[in-house]
This record gives structure tokens, sequence and C-alpha cells, in this order.
């Protein structure tokens, strides 16, 4: 009796084990199921899940000849509050993004999570322009309002690329690219942007693709050169150095100036490159001045911001110093002030090690940009570049619209860094600038930027 009631209980145990373990199992490949198929940090659809998706959403818009709307949103600041404000935080971050958009998007709306900072959004039922705009106003709208994570405020925004199935493409691939495209074109004009794919998008992509593999030639085959515009003393009105500006002496097309590459070349690393290249050829320039028997002309080269934020920048300029044996003081840097906004931190350390070597820091464009007085005082700045758009303002018998130029000059004096106007064509200017005290000035007036030789021999006049 006791035996069998043992057995009996011995069955009942088992049977509940082995129900326990195939609950347990069934709860195993659900979880797998999810995490196979959501993202376990947001919740949504992952990037498996959303292509599946897409199998069904376009056979559904094919048969009832629907249109429909594929956004790919890249937050623009993610990586700076990773890296300034950690993990936590920019998790913290994408958890809420991911719930703003699921509450503003319709029940057949569909969103993603497909990378770090990357979001799909499927716009269904696409009717005309109209509806695409009204879906990415509502969601460039939830980045409007501010987002406050574990009692930071923080600022967050987005670019977005659309296109359009089926009238962009039918093949999923391809549209996902065209997105992409339309997104990193509105990255480059403004934050919280959105760009809708078009064919000449495409086209200006094959033509960039072009444009980086011939400035890759170019760099090896030695088209470019620096030329040099003078920088002239307002007072004595003799030449005190020059600025490198970088030429393209294309072998079939002749001239070509920074405004047209430049851009293209700071997409990639290949910016780099042309940076390594002109601190090379700057500072070789540098010791032929030297040579000459001038001692005290400086030359400026434009840093672009990646350079900037390139650890090795410090390294290269102390090498380029060392290696052609040329005086510190005679080398200068113009850095924008973007550099101080995005990375701040690591800017002021690099800055301040850069000018220990005797290396001056010009802040170039001053005025166009963010113009804030506290980078002016926290970085180690010696001069601030007025920009032309300023000068372009002193016409002959008009004061009306210089408070801005004079408010930058009587600053420049009160922080004791020296200022240099830009583009002065006329003497009238020229005029103005001595009278407000400005230090020194670039412009057509008394040079463009011309060729290593010819700036030379403009130096030997003056000696
Ligand atoms: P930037 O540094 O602001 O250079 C000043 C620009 O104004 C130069 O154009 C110069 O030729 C032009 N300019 C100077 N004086 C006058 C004037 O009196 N009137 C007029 N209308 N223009 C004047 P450029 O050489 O075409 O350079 C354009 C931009 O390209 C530069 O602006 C700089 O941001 C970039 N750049 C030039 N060289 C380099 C380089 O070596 N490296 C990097 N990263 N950027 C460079
Ligand atoms: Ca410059
Ligand atoms: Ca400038």
């Amino acid at each position: 009796m006791f035996v069998l009631a043992y057995m009996v209980q011995l069955q009942v145990k088992h049977t509940i084990e082995l129900h326990k373990t195939e609950n347990e199992l069934v709860g195993v490949n659900e979880k797998l199921l999810y995490s196979s198929m959501y993202d376990s940090l947001t919740g949504l659809a992952n990037r498996q899940n959303l292509y599946d998706k897409l199998q069904y959403i376009t056979a559904n818009s094919n048969r009832n000849k629907n249109k429909f709307a594929l956004l790919f949103l890249d937050l623009d600041n993610f990586k700076n509050i990773n890296d300034t404000l950690g993990h936590h935080i920019g998790d913290a971050l994408l958890k809420v993004i991911a719930t703003r958009l699921k509450s503003v998007l319709r029940e057949n709306d569909l969103v993603a999570r497909i990378g770090g900072d990357e979001f799909i959004v499927i716009l269904n039922d696409i009717k005309n322009e109209e509806s695409i705009l009204e879906g990415i106003e509502k969601i460039l709208g939830i980045f409007k309002k501010e987002i406050i994570v574990k009692g930071k405020i923080l600022k967050s925004s987005t670019s977005i690329g659309c296109a359009l199935y089926p009238d962009d493409s039918k093949d999923i691939n391809e549209l996902m690219k065209y997105a992409d495209m339309a997104m990193y074109s509105a990255k480059d004009h403004e934050t919280n942007n959105f760009k809708l794919f078009t064919k000449s998008l495409d086209d200006d992509l094959h033509n960039e693709v072009n444009l980086v593999k011939d400035m890759h030639r170019a760099l090896d085959e030695g088209e470019f050169k620096l030329y040099y515009q003078a920088k002239v003393d307002v007072n004595t009105k003799k030449i005190v150095g020059a600025e490198a500006l970088i030429r393209w002496e294309h072998k079939t097309k002749g001239l070509i100036f920074p405004n047209t590459f430049i851009p293209f070349a700071e997409h990639s690393t290949f910016i780099l490159d042309i940076g390594k290249f002109v601190l090379c050829e700057g500072a070789k320039f540098i010791k032929r001045v030297e040579l000459l028997g001038l001692d005290d002309i400086n030359i400026s080269l434009n840093i672009s911001t990646l350079q900037a934020k390139d650890t090795q920048l410090y390294d290269h300029l102390k090498h380029a110093i060392e290696t052609n044996n040329i005086q510190a003081k005679n080398l200068s840097i113009e850095i924008t002030e973007s550099v101080m906004v995005e990375n701040s931190l690591f800017a002021s350390d690099l800055l301040h090690k850069v000018r220990a070597l005797g290396v001056s820091i010009y802040l170039d464009d001053f005025g166009t940009g963010y113009s804030s007085l506290q980078y002016l005082q926290k970085f180690p700045i010696d001069a601030i570049k007025i920009d032309k758009s300023f000068v372009d303002e002193i016409k002959k018998d008009n004061e009306k619209n210089l408070i801005l130029l004079n408010t930058i000059l009587v600053m420049g004096e009160s922080l004791g860094l020296k200022t240099i106007a830009e583009g002065v064509e006329e003497q009238y200017q020229l005029d103005y600038l001595q009278n407000k005290k400005c230090d020194f000035y670039q412009g057509y007036l008394k040079s463009k930027a011309i060729p290593e030789a010819a700036f030379i021999e403009l130096l030997k006049k003056q000696m």
C-alpha cells in the first residue's frame, strides 16, 4: 500500500516536474523568439522583424496598390551624449525616444530599432506627399519637447531620410539605401531636419564617389598645392605672414577651389590625409622663408573639425616642427568654434598642448557660429578671425550695420586677443578697421591667395 502510494506520489511528482520543465522550455522558447524579434532595450521590432514585416507590407501594398514611406532616422548628437554622460543615460534616452515614437504613430505604422541610434519608421497608406510630411512633422515634434532622463535635461534631435514604395524603388534593400542617403543629405544641412529621396540625390552620390576617387589620385599625383594669402599689419601695412589656402591644380579641369572639394573630403577620413599634406607642405614652406632670413613671418594652416578631434594632431604638429627644424612661433592653426562645441573637454586639452609647443591658435570665421564668450575665455585662443560678411558691411558713408563688427573688435581687445579681419577689398574698409583698432587684415586689397613663388616675391619686395 505504502509502496503504491509512494509510486503514485513519484509518478505525480515526475509528471509535475516534466510539466514544469515543459513549461520552462516553452518559456525559454518564447523568450528566445522574443529576443530574436525585438530589441531588448526598447522593446521595438528589431532589424530581422522589420524585414519579415516588410515582406508582408510590400505584398499588401502591391495587392491594394497602396504606397508606404520608409523613414530612416538617425539621432544627431547621440554619440556625444553617450561619451559625455555615460551609456546608462544614452540607453535611458533611447527608451524615451522609442516610447514617444510609438505614441505619435498610427496603429498600422511600424517602428523598429536597427542599430545604436538608428530607427526605421514605416508610414503605411500614403496618399500623397502631404501625408508623408504630416508623419515626419509629428516625429520631429517629439524631439522639440524637453527630455528629462534621470534628472538631467537632454536636448536631442534627429535627421530623417525618406524613400517611397513603390515610386522610388520596389526593392527593399534599395529603398533602405535611398532613405539612408536622404538622411545623410538632411544631416548635412541642419539638425532636426528631413529630406525626401530624389533621383538627383542618387546622381550626386555617384558624383561624390567619383570626386573622392579623383581626390585620392590627385593627392598621389601631387595636384594639390598650397597658395598663400598675405596677412597684413593694419597700422604698418607690412606683411606679417600668410594663410595657407589649398588649391587643386587638376590636370584636365584646371584650378579648383576648396569649397568644391573640402566638404566632400570631410565626409570621410580623407580629410585627415589632406590635413597631413597641408601640415607637411606648410612646415616646409616655413623653413624656406626662415632660410631667406625672414625670422618673423607667421604661416597659418586651416585645420578641419575632424582633424582637430584627432588625437594625433598634436604629434603631427610636433613632428612637422621637429623634422623641418622650424620655429613654432612661425606656425599657427585656424580652427572653428564647432571644434570646441562638439567635444569641449578633449579640445581644450589638445589646444593647451598645442599652444605649449609654441604654436598660435586662431579662431576662424568668428561671428558666424556660436560666438560664445565662454569659449573665448576657456580655450587658449590667440586671435580671432573676423568673417568677411562683417567686413562687407563696411560701406562708404554707412555705419549702420556695424554694431556687431565693433562689438567683436572691442571684445577682442578687452580679452587680449588679436583681431584679423578677412576679405578686405576696399581702402575705406581698411581705414575703418584701422580706426577701430583692428590688428591685422587679409584681402584682395593687398593680395589674393597666390602660389608659393609669387608670395615669396611679395615678401622680398618689403625686405
Ligand atoms: P577661410 O579659411 O575662411 O578662407 C578665406 C577664404 O576667403 C579663402 O577662400 C580666400 O581666398 C577668400 N578670400 C580672401 N580674401 C578675400 C577677399 O578680399 N574677397 C573675397 N571675395 N574672398 C576672399 P578659399 O581659398 O576658396 O577657401 C575657402 C575655404 O576653404 C576656407 O575658408 C577654408 O575653410 C577652406 N580651406 C582652404 N584651405 C584649406 C585647407 O588647407 N584645409 C582645410 N581643412 N580647409 C581649407
Ligand atoms: Ca581660414
Ligand atoms: Ca575664415
